[in-house]
């Protein structure tokens, strides 16, 4: 499964704001056994948003999050970049002004006007269904392009995390059925990483749908440290433990005759 992000915002291209969304959604799908194949960032720009859109889905990724620039104010464009992309109109949603007017109710304040800076929250393109933010003003969007099922979240963290957990994540587990994650980590000591490097190739050889990864931690007076990151996913949560005590122990006994020690050996299931 393919799924990409594409985060609209200055913000984050003139080092004022970390991309924690995009990294926080990158191991939330990795947790439920899928990944981000692309993470790209676009400046709140019409253009911009709306050929980077294209690009995306000429990928043809089954899922497309998009998040960032659904606000009030004019730098929020991403839903009309997205309205471009698809060449399909803007308009106004009656189920998404619903959810903007009954958010400002819930904060008490029933009786502000809808301005068009609040109207312009419930403007989608053309055959999206809003979905709703709990926890702020401008509801998701939800929106199918061939193939590929685009979500508009919010940028603020607390709100695209709500909208992502009650309606991406649903959406991802329908189509890949329950999967089960087992992560090992493997501290190792005294070996070095290029000697590391021909026994990962061969264990990723034999294991070819198991993610492997070492990280390098520096050396400390001669002898280097290195993370190893074992990852299995399966249907059955018993076969990915199995899978994965399989390659530790391998992995440990070649670290052994390289030279190198396994210190410690985490693991998450
Ligand atoms: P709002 O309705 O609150 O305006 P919005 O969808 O318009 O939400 P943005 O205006 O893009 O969101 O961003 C709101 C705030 O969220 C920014 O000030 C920024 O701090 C934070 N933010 C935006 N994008 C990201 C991101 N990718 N990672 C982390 N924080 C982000
Ligand atoms: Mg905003």
């Amino acid at each position: 499964m393919r799924v990409e992000v594409l985060a609209v915002g200055r913000e984050l291209l003139i080092g004022k704001t970390v991309n924690t969304n995009a990294h926080w959604i990158g191991g939330r799908l990795a947790r439920m056994g899928t990944r981000l194949s692309r993470i790209t960032t676009v400046d709140d720009d019409l253009r911009e948003i709306s050929s980077s859109l294209r690009e995306s889905l000429r990928r043809r990724p089954e899922i497309l999050v998009v998040v960032g620039g659904l606000g009030p104010t004019p730098d929020d464009m991403t839903l009309a970049g997205i309205a471009k992309g698809l060449h399909r109109r803007l308009a106004v949603n009656r189920e998404a002004l619903r959810m903007v007017r009954s958010h400002y109710v819930e904060m008490g304040r029933g009786n502000l006007k809808i301005t068009p800076a609040r109207r312009k929250m419930a403007r989608l393109p053309r055959g999206a269904t809003p979905l709703q933010n709990r926890v702020g003003t401008a509801a998701g969007v939800r929106l199918e392009v061939g193939t590929t099922v685009i979500f508009a979240l919010p940028g603020v963290p607390r709100e695209m995390k709500s909208i992502f957990r009650e309606s991406v994540e649903g959406e991802i587990r329908r189509r890949l059925g329950r999967l089960h994650t087992t992560t090992v980590i493997l501290k190792l000591e005294g070996i070095f990483e290029s000697t590391l490097a021909p026994i990962l190739r061969k264990t990723m050889k034999r294991y070819p749908n198991v993610y492997i990864k070492s990280h390098p931690k520096g050396v400390e007076e001669g002898v280097s440290k290195i993370e190893l990151d074992i990852v299995v996913v399966s249907k059955r949560k018993a076969d990915s433990a199995k899978v994965s005590e399989k390659i530790a122990s391998e992995l440990k006994r070649q670290v052994a005759k390289a030279g190198g020690t396994v210190l410690s050996t985490a693991g998450r299931s």
